[in-house]
């Protein structure tokens, strides 16, 4: 019988000891690749949020592109995780790796000139642009302004978060519009939830899933 506890004890340490590696070792780069990482079917990014210095997004009367974000992030999360879609939500500096079908960096724009711009989407290879296109067509459904090209600066091509995301389908940048044009801004702002909403849709349709929700009504 004493044996058997110290036994058990033995075995109890074993267990300990090799779960604490196992655990500690998801964020690792090494020379064979990335040995820690985080894993689900989605990630969605709020652009900005958890910044209080350096770039901290763009403002206008109709409000500030930091608190538009989340709004955006946080509805598509709940959409996705409710049909029981894994999403990993992050906000600007997560600084962790993610292994996913997909990746989204929500943002809105500015500009000096009165809208002087609109929509875009940033990626920084050519496999991600089946899905820049879908994305496009998709929310010009729903956002009847103007688009500016892919990839139309070098911030959208070089996004500093594209090294975190490790995706099998796509990572874009979605800028979902110019939050300083009054026309873009006002119509934005009552549709956060459900510019949420057809980003849920989006990714859901990008993996197959999208019989699992509802589709976005016309806004
Ligand atoms: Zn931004």
């Amino acid at each position: 019988m004493r044996r058997y506890k110290i036994f058990l004890l033995f075995l109890f340490i074993i267990v300990s000891i090799s779960s604490y590696f196992l655990l500690n070792n998801k964020y690792k780069i090494s020379k064979k690749g990335i040995l820690k990482y985080d894993r689900a079917e989605v990630y969605i990014q709020a652009g900005h949020e958890g910044r209080t210095r350096g770039a901290t997004g763009t403002s206008s009367s109709f409000g500030n592109e930091i608190d538009w974000t989340p709004i955006v992030a946080n509805e598509a999360t709940r959409i996705l995780r409710e049909v029981g879609i894994t999403v990993i939500r992050s906000e600007a500096d997560r600084r962790k790796y993610s292994v996913v079908d997909l990746a989204l960096s929500i943002h809105f724009d500015g500009c000096t000139k009165q809208c002087g711009t609109g929509a875009s989407i940033g990626y920084d290879d050519e496999t991600d642009e089946p899905a820049a296109k879908d994305w496009k067509e998709f929310y010009s459904n729903y956002f009847k302004f103007k688009w500016q090209d892919d990839n139309f600066t070098p911030n959208l091509r070089n996004y500093y978060n594209f090294k975190y995301t490790i995706t099998r389908d796509a990572e874009l940048v979605l800028e979902l519009g110019d939050l300083t044009c009054p026309a873009q801004a006002k119509w934005m702002k009552n549709n956060l939830k459900n510019i949420g909403h057809m980003v849920a849709y989006f990714a859901a349709k990008r993996i197959g899933k999208e019989h699992l929700l509802k589709k976005p009504h016309m806004a």
